[in-house]
């Protein structure tokens, strides 16, 4: 089993410290990857965009094109063979992502598009039965539109109110501002695992302690956590935990929502169709048993075979090492721009993830990234859909590079060789 950090504060230490990075062979993870040896506008490909989406390795697209192949049919409701074939290939990717997340029964499991389509889901079934007027659902000020604008939706539906901790300078949560800001009328806290915009890594376990121990249930985004650090879903204890395939390598369209069987049991569904039902007459629909009661219609049999193979790429990797391999070149990275002079990092917490977002003298964002997209450097740049961030922070956009499993030490070297140029044409 994966080890979590249960760290004692917000100030999360890095957490490979005792694994040599070289147990981890970066050149071979590359070859998995096509995409990274195609070249750019003439230059090396150099993706640092890795939190917006993953690159997929090629296990993948062949599980995908494997099941499209030899195995494609509408799941669950056929009796003939490829019916079977197909329903024990996509049920079998429910298996693997329970097993990844270390979820107590498959049947937590619901696959639906997204992280954003699991977080509404949530809002608005889970969110439903439990905020009324006068209630208030509790955020944190660096989550990403998804995990806000489905709770503002539901606030106006009911006549509740946003609560948002805040964060200091650094990016870190403040958890006694946290602790103070849950109430009587707390109904429900979200939070995200990792920021996107900041790699700030949050005490998952401790905030969902201080949560439950005033019942208060916790919805995690965990778009940039799952991929990223350990997400143990027993282990945190969270209520609802979401993610999505195309930012773990895995493709796009097809996400997870994880929620605990108890609260899956007393939501109502969302969507109504096929798939959803036991029973269907005019006067009566009876629902069918989690997870089935919301996935409505045919899902998306092949992206969840991907995300499966996806997941056992991924595992099949010195797991440890692998995330001391992106520990250590987050540190690589950090050092480098922090040695530029007049850029300014933006989110520096201890312990942070996966990604470099900064601002550059006062060059436009955009502009530092079509130079760099001339060297071939992906990087992206803007508000990171979390502009409450942006406004807590005073300013309107970063650029941000954000890292994968298969990015190295040299592809750093090229940002900064970018950098140099963006200076040499703006300041
Ligand atoms: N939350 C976070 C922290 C994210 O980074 C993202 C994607 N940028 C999302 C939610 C939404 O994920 P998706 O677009 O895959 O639904």
């Amino acid at each position: 089993m994966r080890v979590h950090p249960s760290p004692p504060e917000a100030d999360v230490v890095t957490l490979h410290e005792s694994v040599p990075p070289d147990a981890f062979d970066v050149e071979r993870v590359r070859r998995d990857f096509p995409i990274l040896a195609r070249p750019v506008r003439g230059k090396k490909l150099v993706y640092l965009d890795s939190a917006a989406t993953t690159q997929k390795p090629r296990q993948v697209v062949e599980a995908m094109a494997r099941y499209f192949d030899q195995e494609n049919a509408n799941v669950h409701r056929g009796v003939h063979f490829l019916s079977e074939r197909a329903t024990e290939a996509y049920e079998g990717a429910r298996e693997r992502v329970r097993k990844f997340l270390n979820a107590r029964h498959a049947s937590e499991i619901v696959f639906v598009r997204g992280t954003t389509e699991a977080l509404n889901l949530v809002a608005f079934t889970f969110g439903r039965l439990r905020v009324g007027v006068g209630d208030e659902v509790l955020l944190t000020a660096m989550e990403h539109h998804s995990n806000i604008v489905p709770w503002q939706m539901l606030c106006a539906d009911r006549g509740a109110k946003l609560v948002v901790a805040p964060i200091d300078d650094r990016g870190v949560l403040l958890l006694d501002e946290l602790e103070k800001r849950i109430g009587p009328r707390t109904k429900l806290l979200g939070v995200t695992h990792v920021s996107n915009a900041l790699g700030t890594v949050n005490p998952l376990k401790q905030i969902v302690a201080l949560a439950h121990a005033r019942g208060v249930p916790v919805v995690v985004d965990g778009a940039q956590g799952a991929p990223h650090v350990p997400a143990d879903v027993r282990d945190l204890d969270c209520d609802f935990y979401a993610f999505s395939g195309h930012k773990i390598y895995g493709p796009t369209g097809i996400g997870v929502l994880y929620g605990k069987a108890e609260h899956l049991e007393a939501m109502p569904p969302w969507q109504g169709g096929g798939d959803m039902i036991l029973s269907v007459s005019f006067e009566k629909t009876t629902y069918n048993r989690v997870p089935y009661k919301f996935e409505a219609g045919t899902p998306n049999m092949a992206g969840a075979i991907g995300l499966g193979a996806a997941l056992d790429w991924l595992e099949a990797l010195p797991r440890e090492a692998a995330w001391a391999h992106e520990d250590e070149l987050l540190a690589y990275g950090t050092e480098a721009l922090s040695r530029i002079r007049g850029l300014r990092l933006v989110g520096t917490a201890p312990g942070k993830a996966a990604v470099l977002s900064f601002v550059f003298e006062d060059i436009h964002p955009h502009d530092i990234g079509t130079v760099l997209d001339r060297e071939g450097v992906a990087i992206r740049t803007g508000h990171h859909c979390a502009q409450p961030l942006m406004q807590r922070l005073g300013i309107a956009a970063t650029a941000r590079a954000s890292l994968g499993i298969y990015n190295t030490r040299g592809e750093i070297d090229a940002l900064v060789a970018g950098l140099e140029k963006v200076r040499r044409m703006f300041a």
